[in-house]
């Protein structure tokens, strides 16, 4: 098997991977890094955001408020001394996007413009047009080629990590051209590997958002936590899950129901408001889970649209004008036109919530340091935690820089301390095991199981048991048709033997990461009897701070169900209020 030495490996190389690749080749030049993904960087889930970018840009706003809207948005679970750092470094880092050459859309007098989000008080989200994450990854993609000590490693596909002596060592990956196994031993490791929507049927995520960095950590001993808390975005093109983003509603899009009518204001989001400027943080400028379940209650009423795709609501821009669309959103009027043949300046395109983010992720504490020395993670795969129950649009991609960044930094300290040479036979020893690993699968026997079965029933599984909201029976039932799937994906054959990119191999090994962390999503969420941000349960309609303001901690047990403890959560400065979007004075 080929070795590849390394000081650090960063597997992952969307937002989150390329900004810590780029920091450590700053920190250090004689750095040795390596950075694996397994789709060509461009092609990450990171390019296909939309909407912006969060920062602190005008004098009318300030940190302070921005701290307030992300704890008040993530219903106090947020780590407040996490979210503070945040804070401060988020306009920094979004101006160093802007130096590296980062088209921003502009005032007209020449300033960075800012859109207003659902969720924040004021407008502070950073946007190119309606291709903020493909302008945003393009900027960190060529900035990283300046940098000889990166080197690249496209389409290899991670499928373990090696882990002896209580740390990190490295990880084993498939070079998917060849079908070969590399070993790449290194001190520390940065999993950067996003979200893992793809646990569930209708989602805004890419084909590619599996979980498996979550799952690699999660195997290594490492807890996931918050799981429980998926995010839904309320706009999403039915049939597809294509995301309109919420630009659409920060240019000033309405919400309306089957008789036209505006229903946001009968859910708490204030009065209705004038058509136009949006005003911020009310109605359809409300947070993300409130408009979600706003959905399902009009559901309820039978206030929907049918379509042949299901039930929807109406995103009705047509008051907007051509010209302000074609200029802010050109992008979603070509999604429009192409998934639902809907011309967004003449009519409502029927939209309705789907699956976004995930706001759990691998546990780390605010220098993005895993409990497992050398093991660093950073982005979506991560919990850090900023977004709390309830991830405000536009807080991710500026996550991304800030402890992407944050992540290079402290992987640097810790492979200069010197206390981290790999210990290279154990190294072996796991690799060979782990090229056996993927051989076994290889030689299976023929079975009748499928992968398409085992997916399908995991995806109903989730949506039905685990979606906008839940209760204790379905959980269970969700929590135990996951059990079994576990089990019966361990007798999938694969059909197809060759080693050139065998992407049902690479599926398979997908299926069962999503597997493992749609079992932490559902045991999590089954534990936590109350209703906080984007996890509602119709049996624990409260919000319980004295049992439940706590992080929930899953821990892998192999074939069982996960075991769950809890962590406090970090309140410097903000203590447990009411989220309140009615527009009143708050
Ligand atoms: C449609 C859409 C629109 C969005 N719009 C916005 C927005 O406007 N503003 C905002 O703040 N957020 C937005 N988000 C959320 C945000 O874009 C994501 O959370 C973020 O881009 C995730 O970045 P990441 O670097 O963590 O992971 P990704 O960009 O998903 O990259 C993951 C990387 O990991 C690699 N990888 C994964 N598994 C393996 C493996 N086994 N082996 C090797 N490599 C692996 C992949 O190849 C890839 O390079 C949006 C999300 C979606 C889906």
């Amino acid at each position: 098997m080929e070795t590849i030495e390394s000081d650090v490996v960063i597997v992952g190389a969307g937002g989150a991977g390329l900004r810590a690749a780029i920091a450590l080749a700053e920190a250090d030049p004689g750095l040795r890094i390596s950075l694996l993904s397994k789709v060509y960087p461009m092609r990450s889930h990171t390019c296909a955001a939309e909407g912006g970018a969060a920062g602190v840009a005008r004098s009318d706003d300030s940190m302070d408020l921005h701290f307030g809207d992300t704890v008040g948005g993530g219903d106090w679970l947020c780590d407040q001394d996490a979210v503070e750092f945040f804070i401060n470094e988020a306009p920094k880092e979004l101006t160093r996007l802007e130096h590296w050459g980062c088209p921003w859309s502009r005032e007209t007098d020449g300033s960075v413009g800012v859109r207003p989000f659902g969720g924040m008080k004021i407008k502070r989200t950073w946007f190119a047009a309606d291709k903020t994450g493909f302008h945003l990854l393009h900027t960190l993609f060529q900035t990283s080629l300046k940098f000889e000590s990166i080197r690249r490693f496209d389409e290899v596909f991670t499928t373990d990590l090696l882990v002896s002596d209580g740390r990190i060592q490295g990880c084993c990956a498939v070079e998917m051209r060849t079908g070969e196994m590399k070993q790449f031993l290194a001190p520390a490791v940065i999993l950067c590997t996003g979200g893992a929507g793809r646990i569930f049927p209708f989602t805004t995520n890419g084909a590619i958002k599996t979980g498996d960095g979550m799952a690699l950590a999660y195997r290594a001993g490492v807890p996931l936590k918050d799981m429980e808390f998926v995010q839904y975005h309320p706009t999403g093109l039915p049939a597809t899950g294509i995301l309109l983003t919420e630009g659409c509603r920060g240019e000033g899009g309405v919400l309306r129901n089957k008789d036209g009518y505006r229903y946001l204001q009968d859910y708490g989001m204030g009065p209705e408001t004038p058509l136009g400027e949006p005003v911020l943080k009310t109605m359809e400028l409300g947070p993300r889970d409130r408009l979600s379940q706003a959905f399902w209650q009009e559901q309820k009423k039978g206030n929907t649209v049918p379509t042949k795709w299901g039930d929807c609501v109406l995103l009705d821009m047509t008051h907007l004008g051509e010209a302000r669309i074609l200029e802010r959103l050109p992008f979603v009027h070509e999604l429009a036109h192409a998934y639902a043949g809907v011309d967004i300046v003449k009519e409502a395109v029927p939209i309705r919530p789907v699956v976004h983010y995930m706001m759990g992720g691998i546990h780390t504490d605010i220098n993005a340091a895993t409990p497992l020395p050398g093991l660093f993670a950073a982005g979506e795969c991560a919990c850090v935690s900023i977004n709390g129950a309830n991830r405000l649009g536009s807080n991710s991609l500026t996550e991304l820089l800030v402890f992407g960044k944050r992540a290079a930094e402290s992987a640097v300290k810790y492979v200069r301390s010197g206390t981290t040479k790999v210990d290279r036979a154990a190294a072996d020893q796991q690799a060979n095991a782990a090229e056996a690993r993927v051989q076994a699968l290889f030689d299976r026997p023929e079975s009748t199981e499928t992968m398409t079965a085992v997916r399908n029933e995991m995806t109903h599984a989730m949506e039905t048991g685990a979606g906008i909201y839940r209760e204790e029976a379905m959980l269970k039932d969700t929590a135990d048709a996951l059990a079994k799937l576990r089990q019966r994906q361990t007798s999938i054959a694969l059909r197809d033997k060759s080693k050139v990119f065998n992407t049902e191999f690479t599926q398979l090994v997908e299926l069962g990461c999503m597997l493992d962390v749609a079992q932490a999503v559902a045991v999590s969420a089954l534990a936590r009897k109350e209703s906080r941000g984007s996890h509602q349960r119709l049996d624990h309609v409260e919000r319980d701070d004295e049992t439940f303001l706590k992080h929930s901690m899953a821990h892998y047990q192999g074939e069982d169900a996960p075991r769950m403890d809890y962590l406090d959560v970090v309140i410097t400065k903000s203590r447990p209020g009411v989220r309140d979007y009615s527009g009143a004075k708050s």
